[in-house]
């Protein structure tokens, strides 16, 4: 190809959940081109260092393009069809000896939308186990929480268009310059044109608070209680927007000391009891500024200045958070308090005014949040609830009785079953688990387990399919047809533009063809050249109404995606606002219908310690997270040459006072050391994040160096999201 007569085709990138649109040429069945697509409203024509180079994935050297069976502890290659015969009846053979729930599967924010229904359908609908969850879990199920408790309803309010609006940006733990590049340049964006402030709240210093007008260090966990104090100061100073309260909101109080579900079968039900404004006042009596200065390590004048910006009747204010608040032992909490803090001001549902989620996965929202692709949903609903299972029974064409009412396994939970051997068949798609769980050696030693068959469907080699009996090459993005849906309730579509290598098939055909196998040829009926619009069509139908409607798929195709609910041919931008969303009926300004009686909740919600503080033998804080460079577990991103060459390894930052201290230079060996484990890094000083003192950061993309084999599995016990950000560790020059 000499780029000469380029086909351009649209498509949203695959490596973040901002979801920008790309153009993709191709020539002579090969992509060898890629730009931002200037019609699309989410990025208007830029990309971010992964997306420019993103067809690269396409193409590395050591590409899945056969199956591969282990046999006497040997890959040897075989067809598709002895592989998906294989599949098939291994999970007939454990059901018949294990029952239905020792079979399961665990996809990914990465699963196209079809993706995740055909999993859905064929798991929960026709074989009959909730054994479905998706690494999403890892990453936004405390957002889910959060909208759930305080509003009804999952998923931001506002939209990205809130951005053009807003006079002040609050990043909540949020390094928004390396993890939503594209996202944070229209932040700057505003910047200069209307000097819209940006105020970094963070425990690490990073390229977001070196580009921010104010970088605010705070205490890990201690989020929780600074959120309090802003409320306390809102209240204080008359800011609360009265007759916004009294209207719209409601006030609750739940559980305490619920604990952090470090133990195998952890349960906890929330218990919510209703309270009034003035016993949640009386509440935040214990969040002074002054008080809280002592627990966070934040002046309480910077309390203040934050306050006095949310209490600002004449500022509009966005805050944007993401792995911070969400991978938190807590994380339900944080995010209701958040919103506590929007609701109080009345700074909600306009333009402007948003307190919003970011998501990291392309499809994090639209496949795994309205697909449903985790064990207690279903397309549009839950499993609990009968009318909900009647609902999508009759879609799916199966007896009611066929899904069952109970959620099973959450993520951590299912890879402790399969330790235990409570599972015994498990097929995981699109993700890698034996990098991204935490404490993983457990999970690692517990997948490798006799008796345990494991599905890996990919598209190169990683830590998880080691742990694999068979491995399926998968087909990547545009070498199939797909949709997915971006942070902003946006659902893109994609058509296929080339074609997959070797044997390599999309992961929706690899679950119908398995499926067909399983004797569901009547619910599986697509046929292999419609399949995607026959599954987005038949999906539709679980979304129908003016508060969830989906886009026909002829809109999808011809613009660059729009945004649900979608009625009378529109998007809607901001939900439960009556002069922007149809489905407001109370006559009022604002209708949060998520909830009975359309009102929201102002959660009292407490600060309680992180599971695992630092002492005299672990005295830092260990912290992970990602690089600008790197999609996640670097699978696809160090195939990329100039991605890898510029993020090479992983690193431990250190802070420059406790290297000078320890005699710690960049590139020296360090030791660090949890209560899980060690691992050798080399140091980073002052190179690009700084944690505070007496705290280390770890990027987790690197395989060579699993940082998770010393991480925590404790969660936040409502949305049972595990808390990177937070453990015990010592750190020693190795
Ligand atoms: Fe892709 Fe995210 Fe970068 Fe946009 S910001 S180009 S969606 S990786």
């Amino acid at each position: 190809p000499n780029g000469a007569n380029l086909d351009w085709k649209k498509a949203p990138c695959r490596f973040c959940g901002v979801g920008c649109g790309v153009l993709v040429g191709t020539e002579n069945g090969k992509a060898i081109a890629v730009k931002g697509d200037p019609k699309s409203p989410v990025n208007k024509g830029l990309c971010c260092v992964k997306g420019y180079h993103s067809i690269m994935a396409l193409y590395g050297k050591d590409r899945l393009t056969k199956p591969l069976i282990k046999k006497n502890g040997q890959y040897v290659e075989t067809s598709m069809e002895e592989a998906l015969d294989l599949i098939a009846s291994k999970m007939k053979e454990t059901i018949k000896d294990h029952g239905k729930d020792a079979v399961s599967i665990y996809g990914s924010g990465q699963w196209t939308i079809p993706d995740g229904y055909a999993a859905s359908k064929l798991f929960k609908g026709c074989i009959g186990t909730n054994n479905v969850e998706a690494n999403a879990r890892l990453c936004m199920a405390s957002a889910v929480t959060g909208f759930l408790t305080s509003f009804g309803m999952d998923e931001p309010m506002g939209c990205y268009e809130d951005i053009d609006y807003a006079d002040v940006f609050f990043l909540w733990g949020n390094n928004m310059a390396e993890m939503h590049p594209v996202l944070f340049s229209r932040l700057l964006d505003q910047r200069l044109k209307r000097g819209a402030k940006i105020i970094d709240f963070a425990t690490r210093t990073t390229r977001t608070s070196k580009a921010a007008d104010k970088s605010i260090l705070f205490r890990p966990q201690t989020d929780l209680a600074v959120a309090n104090a802003i409320c306390y100061e809102i209240i204080k100073n008359g800011w609360v927007n009265k007759s916004f309260v009294e209207k719209h909101c409601n006030f609750n109080k739940g559980l305490t000391n619920m604990g952090y579900g470090l133990e195998d079968n952890y349960k906890f039900k929330d218990k919510p009891s209703t309270i009034n404004f003035a016993a949640f006042k009386q509440f935040l009596e214990d969040y002074t500024p002054e008080k809280v200065e002592k627990i966070s390590g934040v002046s309480a004048k910077d309390i203040k200045y934050m306050a006095a910006y949310y209490g600002d009747p004449n500022k509009k204010v966005m805050s944007l958070w993401c792995m911070g608040m969400n991978q938190h032992s807590r994380g339900t909490w944080i995010n209701n308090l958040v919103y506590n803090i929007h609701l109080l001001t009345g700074k909600i549902s306009s333009p402007g005014n948003s307190p919003f989620s970011l998501t990291g996965q392309p499809s994090a929202c639209g496949t795994v949040r309205e697909v449903g692709t985790l064990t207690h949903k279903l397309p549009h609903g839950v499993v609990m609830k009968k009318e909900h299972r009647e609902f999508a029974a009759k879609i799916w064409d199966v007896p009611v009785e066929n899904i069952p009412s109970k959620p099973t396994y959450h993520t951590v939970e299912m890879f402790r079953a399969l330790d235990r051997g409570d599972i015994r068949f498990m097929w995981i798609q699109v993700t890698n688990p034996m990098v991204t769980m935490p404490k993983l050696k457990r999970y690692r030693d517990g997948a490798k387990k006799e008796g345990r068959f494991i599905v890996v469907s990919d598209i190169y080699p990683t830590p998880t399919t080691d742990i694999a009996d068979v491995i399926l090459p998968s087909a990547m993005w545009i070498e199939r047809e797909g949709l997915f849906g971006n942070s902003e309730r946006r659902t893109q579509h994609f058509e296929q533009m080339i074609d997959p290598p070797g044997e390599a098939m999309s992961d929706t055909w690899q679950l119908v063809e398995v499926a067909k196998r399983m004797g569901y040829e009547k619910q599986f009926y697509y046929k292999e050249e419609t399949h995607i619009e026959e599954i987005y069509n038949e999906y539709r139908k679980h979304h129908v109404g003016k508060k969830h409607n989906m886009a026909p798929l002829e809109v999808l195709k011809s613009q660059p995606g729009a945004m649900w609910p979608f009625v009378d041919g529109k998007s809607t931008k901001w939900r439960f606002n009556s002069k922007y969303d149809p489905a407001c009926s109370n006559g009022e300004d604002f209708h949060f219908y998520g909830k009975p009686d359309g009102k929201a909740i102002i959660w009292q919600r407490p600060y309680e310690p992180a599971a695992e503080e630092p002492n005299n033998e672990y005295p830092f804080w260990l912290n992970t997270g990602r690089v600008v460079e790197h999609w996640h577990t670097g699978s696809m991103t160090r195939r990329i040459p100039v991605l890898h060459k510029a993020m090479p390894h992983a690193y431990v930052e250190l802070h420059p006072d406790d290297a000078k201290r320890m005699q710690i230079k960049t590139g020296d060996k360090v030791k660090l050391t949890t209560r899980r484990g060690e691992i050798v890094l080399p140091a980073s000083i002052n190179q690009r994040g700084v944690p505070a003192p007496m705290q280390v950061f770890v990027p987790f993309f690197d395989e060579n160096m699993l940082i998770n084999d010393i991480t925590l599995d404790s969660f936040c016990p409502i949305s049972k999201e595990p808390d990177y950000k937070k453990c015990a560790v010592k750190v020693e020059k190795a």
